[in-house]
């Protein structure tokens, strides 16, 4: 999958579900600040917003949401829960307090945060999320943090996984990650996908095509990832990085430009490994 034309700004999903390339993370923002920033992001042309029950946000986020006045149903609105939840009863029961912290009725896509891989309830809890999306709780579902070994223990269940939020940045490629989603048409979605700030800003690979291009580096590398086809949720609290943040629509990388920022893989395993960590 690759989005080439400028204009794309949705990927799709297995379902048909349409999913905004660009989201606002809201980790770590909380209370005030978090519902200042939602409001400010609506109000900026943001139409995703990606948040979890880890994240002690959801409450903040639909209050940023409510004083934005947006049509819940113009909006995209992604949240994650704990591996607490990963059982039939339980997803029913995380899916009930997410709406509730809310204050929606429905929900775009529900994520399985982590796979909790010892507990080995997560293809139980996938199950719940097809059955919430069939009667109609929530347009899509997905997970988070699972790597190949997770996602065929859940397709050997009959399900195809719709998207994967993992982490990727240029210099987290993620290489094999990636290749296992493009051969099953799971979307990626990427979670710090400015490497919160991470040096490989500064490399030439991106401030070359920023300054050929007149763009900031925070936007040639989010350009990047759309143009790989990958959803990306930056976390940014400043109206004027929000703003350029999702200002990545009316220009395209070349060929060349793209395999630069390609070259900065370093092969580093993400942060966090979900064999192991979970919460
Ligand atoms: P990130 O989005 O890569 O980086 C955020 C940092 O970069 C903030 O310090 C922000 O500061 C700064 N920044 C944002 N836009 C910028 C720009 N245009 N120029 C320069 N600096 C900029 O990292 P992240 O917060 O770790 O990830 C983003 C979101 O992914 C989270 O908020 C969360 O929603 C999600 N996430 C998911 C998981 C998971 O397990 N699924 C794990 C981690 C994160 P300012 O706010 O000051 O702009």
């Amino acid at each position: 999958m690759s989005a080439t034309s400028t204009e794309i700004t949705t990927a799709e999903l297995t379902s048909g579900v349409r999913v905004p390339f660009i989201g606002l993370g809201t980790w770590p923002l909380t209370g005030e600040d978090a519902a200042t920033a939602v409001h400010q992001a609506i109000s900026n042309g943001y139409r995703h917003i990606d948040t979890a029950e880890n994240y002690g946000s959801e409450a903040a986020v639909g209050e940023g949401i409510r004083r934005s006045g947006i049509d819940p149903g113009d909006l995209f609105l992604t949240t994650k829960f704990n591996t607490q939840w990963h059982s039939r009863r339980g997803v029913r029961d995380a899916f009930g307090g997410a709406v509730k912290r809310l204050g929606t009725d429905y929900l775009d896509l529900f994520l399985v945060h982590w796979p909790n891989p010892t507990q080995g309830r997560f293809v139980e809890a996938c199950e719940e999320l097809q059955e919430l999306v069939e009667d109609g709780s929530i347009r899509a579902w997905g997970v988070s943090n699972f790597k190949p070994a997770h996602l065929q223990a859940v397709q050997n269940a009959g399900l195809r996984v719709p998207l994967n939020q993992v982490q990727v940045d240029p210099e987290h490629g993620q290489s094999a990650q990636l290749a296992y989603h493009r051969e099953h048409g799971i979307v990626t979605a990427a979670y710090s996908p400015l490497g919160r700030n991470g040096s490989f800003l500064k490399q030439a690979a991106v401030r070359g095509p920023a300054r050929e291009l007149g763009k900031t580096p925070a936007q040639i590398v989010l350009r990047w990832h759309v143009q790989h086809g990958r959803v990306a949720v930056p976390k940014s609290a400043d109206n004027q990085r929000q703003r350029e943040n999702l200002d990545v629509f009316s220009f395209a990388l070349t060929r060349q430009h793209m395999a630069a920022i390609d070259a900065l893989e370093t092969g580093a395993p993400p942060r966090l490994d979900s064999d192991t960590y979970f919460h």
